[in-house]
């Protein structure tokens, strides 16, 4: 019958009537989550129903539940740890399903509660709230985080050291794929004599956590899962503060390239990404503007060293070069041999063109340096707007995530809605004062990653009268440039015929710019698979 009622009922007959029986019930169940609020404390719990301190609550939840429960006294909660320990560890949002499908608690109740419930009856169930990162989920992380994961304690330890290997390979591959873990894997199992399918289970687990990241790039293709995390120090990233120092703009294609060509020229043990796969990344980069002469770079540059100077200068006097000239012009400058090798033939500043063969190469500066101007007079309001939105990345730290989410949030009105006092909503199409508009995101905010959330066009403006909640809540969704019709209402008749008159709209197409992955459905796994 459920984890609240029998709670309740419990409730019912152990408290001895009296004034505040019907409030201390409420409060007993308020502290374990059954109501709106997702992690609650003790503070909270006082604050709510202005008794005194959280000292006070700590008091009345020992006299009135934790001193007379067991862990017989309310069934259910056996029920729910036996679902949580079938499996080692959870998405968050995974277990919620199964646990509101077995109906011990009620569809949008938070579990966080029922974790202290099942502490204070004395059940054991050796499970913990993390992060992507593994760090223990806090009240702010599970609010602005949906992708929070619980772990069985006996593997956080093995688990956290396989993901800080997995972290780490980007950084040599440029983009790693995971499959190389299987291989580190393999050596660090045999030490620790490990089953094998729970090695399978394991790598599942990491390739979870890597794409829940904020941060992280990743991109499945059958069986090559490809990724790179953004705010760590890695060889594509590296390059790109270098080549930017003294370029402008870039075609994606040359750029990818020219990158794909310099890791040839470094040794690891692992293949290298395909140029593709690198274009792919560089060009939805959250260090990346696509602009349409090319890609342009917005982190930090760095310079360059002695070597790479000179080859620049030599450049400057002509469009392209033969590997003797280059090879002269350096020797000139009393370059050694191997040095030289190096920075013509496996530098990401340098394009060498392949297709005559050989003894033919034909070498010449990624860029134009021209393009240089120093000035933005003509950039667009999308890019201006990209701009405003990355530059939030820069202050990014846990402290003042919140701050940045508000922030994020005004400069994506400002997007949608900057002097203007009528906007057509995209959903229904009909036109509105902007104060009944908001900015609704195309994606779940707590879906996207970095690049995707400070993307301008990851919003679209969407009315308040009935159109953000029938999209915020799939009823409706966006395929193609269509409407469509998403989760049924049960027995709904008046909903449904609100629903009848945008099914088959066509959405005006400035709403469709941007990645199309952005649009949900609900046919597709909500999590932040092929980007
Ligand atoms: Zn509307």
């Amino acid at each position: 019958m459920g984890i609240e009622n029998e709670l309740a009922e419990f409730l019912e007959s152990s408290i001895k009537n009296g004034a505040n029986k019907a409030r201390d019930v409420e409060i007993v169940k308020f502290y374990y989550g059954l109501n709106e609020s997702p992690w609650p404390t003790l503070e909270e719990t006082a604050n709510r129903f202005g008794v005194g301190s959280r000292e006070r609550i700590r008091q009345l939840l020992n006299s009135k539940f934790r001193d007379n429960a067991t862990k017989h006294s309310i069934p259910s909660l056996n029920d729910f740890v036996q679902i949580l320990q079938s499996k080692a560890f959870w998405l968050f949002s995974d277990l919620e399903k199964e646990i509101y499908q077995a109906e011990l608690i009620d569809r949008g109740r938070h579990l966080k509660g029922i974790f202290n419930l099942i502490d204070d009856v004395n059940l054991d169930c050796d499970f913990d709230f993390y992060t992507p990162e593994l760090k223990p989920a806090t009240r702010n992380s599970i609010e602005t985080n949906k992708n929070l994961f619980l772990i069985r304690d006996s593997i956080v330890k093995d688990i956290r050291k396989l993901l800080k290997k997995a972290q780490g390979l980007p950084g040599r591959c440029g983009i790693a794929n995971l499959n190389y873990l299987r291989d580190e894997l393999g050596q660090y199992y045999s030490l620790i004599a490990l089953l094998r399918d729970e090695l399978g289970q394991y790598y599942s687990l990491i390739a979870l956590l890597i794409e829940s990241s904020p941060t992280s790039w990743v991109r499945v293709i059958s069986d090559d899962y490809w990724y790179i995390f953004e705010n760590r120090d890695n060889t594509i990233i590296n390059y790109s503060e270098k080549v930017f120092g003294i370029i402008e703009y870039c075609n994606p294609t040359r750029l990818a390239e020219t990158y794909r060509n310099a890791l040839d020229g470094r040794s690891y043990k692992y293949p290298y990404p395909p140029a593709e796969i690198i274009e792919e990344y560089l060009r939805s980069s959250v260090y990346m503007v696509n602009t349409d002469l090319g890609l342009k770079f917005i982190g930090e540059t760095t310079t360059l060293n002695k070597i790479e100077e000179d080859l620049i200068s030599f450049f400057n006097y002509g469009q392209s070069a033969s590997f003797p000239e280059l090879d002269k012009y350096l020797d000139n400058k009393n370059y050694g041999r191997p040095h030289i090798l190096k920075t013509t033939n496996f530098s990401p500043l340098v394009y060498v063109d392949k297709t005559k063969g050989r003894r033919h190469h034909v070498y010449s500066l990624i860029g134009n340096r021209g393009a240089v101007q120093g000035d933005d007079l003509d950039i667009d309001a999308y890019e201006s707007y990209l701009r405003r939105l990355r530059k939030l990345l820069e202050s990014g730290t846990d402290e003042t995530r919140e701050q940045i989410a508000r922030r994020e949030q005004h400069i994506l009105q400002e997007w949608l809605f900057k002097d203007k006092t009528h906007e057509n909503c995209a959903i229904c199409g009909l036109e509105f004062s902007v104060n009944t508009l908001v900015a609704a995101h195309k994606k779940l905010r707590t879906d996207c990653n970095d690049a995707e959330r400070l993307d301008p066009y990851i919003v679209m403006p969407v009315c308040l009268m009935g159109c953000d909640y029938l999209y915020e809540n799939m009823y409706v969704y966006i395929s193609g440039a269509e409407i469509k019709r998403g989760l049924s209402f049960p027995n709904a008749s008046a909903e449904s015929s609100v629903i009848e008159k945008l099914v088959g709209r066509t959405v005006d197409s400035k709403w469709l710019l941007g990645n199309q992955s952005y649009f949900r459905s609900p046919n597709k796994a909500l999590r932040r698979m092929n980007r």
